[in-house]
């Protein structure tokens, strides 16, 4: 998950620039004189109109018991209230409808400032009614759009990092192919044995090109989103078993034992056996490759909950803390020269974290002096 640093900016209000205050007062001095003019067409229209006066005298009968009716009837007592009403209004009206037309070129520059290539800036006002909805829109859109950059770039960076990575990992056993084979060209060897010797050597390189091409090629596969997973019902103790007597011979040639805990005896879960394998696979060949000097290698398997836990530990040398979290890493190898020694790719546990993710699992690493533990957690039951 992506973690961003936005720039957080106090909320402050729009200030208008002196040339919008002048354009708001000119807006309401016009309003005020446009309405001035108004309401004496009306008073005088109202006072020379000879039905008006018919009507008010004829409603003037029918009420005059109980009004006064002269203060009722009144030009300046009735209609100029009215009028005040009405004229406070409009002048309110047109005011605020300029007004929010200013706040919204505000709101439009901003957004100019933004698209400018500003992406760390957001709207900074604080609105009321629908233009704060619009501006929180706003932002919550370039906090996104912004994200989906990000996330683009890093996309980019990785995949040049990965040709980077993989061109440097094939160019080395290559170069040392096009060597050996180069000598045989020019017929530079001696006898039948150097010539057995070189073909080996180019034959070993071409070997661990095709190795680092194949983890390429699983790493790629297993990282797509649309990866599909064959889960099938099994028994991760099981499976755990016959991989461990799979191992046996080769810790044996190592100096090594194997043993195996199962707590429960059988563990029913769901899952991609064949890609899980790959995973405990290359647990227990690393245990095998990097626990040189120790002598024990131990697989807990526990169903904690609605969980499988799977502890692959070897009593190897330690891992140093800082290389723990890099570990997953791909290509990451904790010393180069020890592991181009023993030909892996740093791809193993890579793969291995994709795989378990996959199952909707996590996988992580300890070290101490005594044991390096590689531990699993995985679901027994996948929606
Ligand atoms: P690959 O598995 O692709 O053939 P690899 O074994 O080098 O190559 P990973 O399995 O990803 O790659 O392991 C990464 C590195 O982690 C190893 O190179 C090694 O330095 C370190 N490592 C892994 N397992 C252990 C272990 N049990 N003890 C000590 N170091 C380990
Ligand atoms: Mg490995």
């Amino acid at each position: 998950m992506l973690v961003r640093q936005k720039k957080i900016e106090k909320q402050k209000r729009i200030t208008l620039t002196s040339k919008e205050i002048s354009e708001l007062l000119a807006e309401g001095i016009v309003t005020i004189i446009l309405l001035l003019l108004l309401n004496v067409s009306i008073t005088v229209i109202l006072s020379g109109s000879e039905t008006l006066k018919g009507i008010i005298w004829a409603t003037k009968g029918a009420f005059a018991q109980e009004l006064n009716t002269d203060l009722f009837w009144s030009l300046s007592k009735f209609v100029i209230p009215i009028f005040f009403i009405v004229d406070v209004s409009v002048l309110y009206w047109r005011l605020i409808r300029r007004y929010r037309q200013m706040q919204l070129r505000h709101i439009i520059s901003e957004l100019h400032f933004i698209a400018d290539g500003n992406y760390d800036h957001r709207i900074p006002f604080e609105l009321s009614g629908d233009l704060a909805k619009v501006v929180t829109s706003i932002n919550g859109l370039v906090d996104s759009t912004v994200a989906a950059i990000e996330d683009e770039r890093k996309i980019e960076k990785s995949k040049d990092e990965l040709i980077t990575n993989v061109s440097h990992d094939i160019r080395t056993p290559l170069t040392s192919i096009i060597g050996y084979l180069g000598l045989i060209e020019d017929r530079q060897f001696h006898n039948q044995e150097d010539l057995l010797k070189y073909t080996h050597t180019a034959y070993v390189k071409a070997k661990q090109m095709k190795l680092l091409v194949d983890d390429l090629f699983e790493y790629t596969k297993v990282r797509q989103p649309s990866v599909p997973i064959n889960l099938i019902s099994f028994d991760m103790a099981q499976l755990i078993e016959q991989l461990a007597a799979d191992f046996e011979l080769e810790a044996d040639k190592n100096g090594m034992t194997i043993q195996v805990n199962a707590n429960p005896a059988s563990i029913k879960m769901d899952g991609d056996t064949e890609k899980l394998v790959r995973v405990f696979d290359n647990l227990l060949s690393n245990a095998l490759k990097y626990g040189k000097g120790g002598k024990n290698i131990v697989i807990d398997v526990e169903k904690v909950g609605t969980e499988a836990v799977i502890a692959v530990r070897n009593d190897g040398p330690p891992i140093p803390k800082k290389s723990l979290d890099q570990l997953f890493d791909r290509f990451y190898r904790v010393e180069e020269s020890r592991s181009q020694e023993t030909g892996g790719t740093g791809l193993g546990l890579a793969i291995a974290q994709s795989i378990i993710a996959l199952h909707g699992g996590y996988i992580y690493a300890t070290s101490d002096n005594h044991w390096t533990s590689f531990i699993i957690h995985l679901p027994l039951k996948r929606n």
